[in-house]
């Protein structure tokens, strides 16, 4: 770690726990500061406050009193979730408090350079696949965010020798002042998350203030097909290295005659890779950039993109069973994320959708219905989806109890050659805890077609 006395003998309020707060609280007080945690969930319900509590660090739980800011406090860590609204962040800000996320903490201390992601879409995806392409380079990578360990863990084993690569999302990005990635990537801005950020405007900023720290010795890898993420890093510090699934570049990667390239280097055949859409393409040569500037070896990048199937529910192949690939795309939670997968295929599809009802209606994905071969619904949503099928003229529509009625009612119903996809482009909540919990039983069921 570098940086050890930066928070040494300060005084530091956390707001709000869950994984990453649990993780700040802990690496501050390691660092030497007093730190204070405050949380919304009462203590009896609450592990974390009470593993936090055992640390001999003071936990005030069950809400959010803003009497706590009589204490001047030096510094706020707030949880990426907690809005700006909230009247203790109000009011921490109108005394002059620095509020910041817990990723700007781990950059602190970071003695390994970072690649950082952000995007409205495919954080994860190219986030695992820099991490996958820089396996065997001369620099040992590390991943931290959605999918490895909170980066302020992460970065307490990195030493210079590393390479830490890690997504990072709007929310987090508006708490930092003195984030300084090596590598900046930005994939792309779709209209996301605006309950929270208010206007897209505000959301491009948020996601902009990945460049802020940049020097000229630093990289920005950026989206030429995007031109809202061009604007943005118009004007910015770094090396500009861009990427496009549309035409060639002349300083990054792209795609002609069907191979993708990296600055004239010839890195794979299309046919070649394994994860399946033009979407995912975009990813891939998002992170051909990023590897390729910190290292990668072109055989690691051929071996990886040969190989990877995908991160867990993202488009993710799961097996082939009498000719039928069935992928499971239980992170689509929108309509948008099934439109992008369901486009993903140039083969017959089967969908199987619905979830939790939101209140909208689906007749935004009739164009996307109207591609497919048959469409398996379930969940509280089922007879909303139904009706835009019906409207997309589809003629095999079967509404079912669950995920695992649904595989069984697709499978009867397909042919050697067909796709069977999971993207339900709704929240699991109404049957499933989690998205993770709705994609492992459509996978179970999958493998119980197989027995
Ligand atoms: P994130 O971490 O940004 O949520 P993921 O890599 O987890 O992104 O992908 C989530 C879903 O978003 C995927 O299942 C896919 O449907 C869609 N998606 C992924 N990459 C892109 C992209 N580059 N453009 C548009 N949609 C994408």
């Amino acid at each position: 770690m570098k940086n050890k006395q930066l928070y040494a003998e300060k005084l530091i309020l956390i707001v709000g726990l869950a994984k990453s707060g649990l993780a700040a609280s802990k690496l501050l007080q390691k660092l030497g500061a007093k730190v204070v945690v405050n949380d919304q969930k009462p203590l009896e319900e609450n592990v974390q406050a009470s593993e936090l509590q055992q640390l001999g660090i003071e936990v005030i739980c069950g809400g959010h009193p803003l009497d706590l800011l009589d204490r001047n406090f030096d510094l706020v860590v707030k949880n990426p979730g907690i809005p700006y609204s909230n009247p203790l962040i109000q009011g921490a800000l109108s005394k002059g408090i620095s509020v910041v996320t817990e990723l700007e903490i781990a950059n602190m201390i970071s003695e390994a350079e970072m690649i950082a992601i952000t995007g409205s879409n495919g954080k994860t995806t190219t986030t695992t696949l820099i991490y996958e392409m820089l396996k065997n380079s001369h620099r040992e990578p590390l991943i931290a965010g959605n999918i490895g360990t909170v980066a302020s863990e992460v970065v307490q084993l990195a030493t210079k020798g590393n390479i830490v690569v890690t997504e990072v999302s709007s929310f987090q990005l508006m708490g930092t002042e003195n984030f300084h990635p090596k590598v900046a990537v930005f994939l792309n801005l779709f209209d996301a998350h605006l309950d929270y950020h208010g206007t897209k405007q505000e959301y491009g900023k948020a996601k902009a203030k990945i460049f802020a720290n940049l020097t000229d010795d630093d990289y920005c890898v950026i989206n030429e097909d995007d031109p809202e993420v061009m604007e943005l890093a118009a004007g910015v510090n770094g090396k500009k290295i861009t990427f496009s699934v549309k035409k060639v570049v002349d300083n990054g990667a792209y795609i002609l005659d069907n191979h993708i390239y990296y600055r004239g280097e010839k890195i794979i055949p299309i046919e070649k890779i394994v994860l399946p859409g033009v979407h995912n393409l975009e990813n891939i040569v998002a992170a051909v950039c990023a590897a390729k500037i910190t290292g990668a070896k072109t055989k690691q990048i051929v071996d990886v993109l040969s190989t990877f199937t995908g991160v867990m529910h993202r488009t993710q192949f799961v097996t082939t069973l009498n000719g039928r690939k069935f992928y499971n795309d239980s992170k689509a939670t929108n309509m948008l994320a099934t439109k992008v997968a369901v486009s993903a295929f140039n083969q017959p599809v089967i969908l199987l959708a619905g979830g939790l009802d939101r209140g909208n209606e689906f007749d935004e994905l009739i164009p996307t219905f109207e591609k497919l071969k048959g469409i398996v619904l379930y969940g509280a949503t089922a007879q909303k989806l139904a009706v835009a099928a019906k409207k997309a003229g589809l003629t095999f529509i079967e509404i079912v109890n669950n995920v695992n009625e649904a595989v069984n009612v697709a499978y009867e119903h397909s042919k050697s050659g067909d796709v069977i996809l999971l993207s339900p482009a709704c929240a699991s909540w109404d049957q499933f805890k989690t998205f993770e919990e709705r994609g492992d039983t459509f996978i179970e069921a999958v493998y119980n077609l197989e027995k």
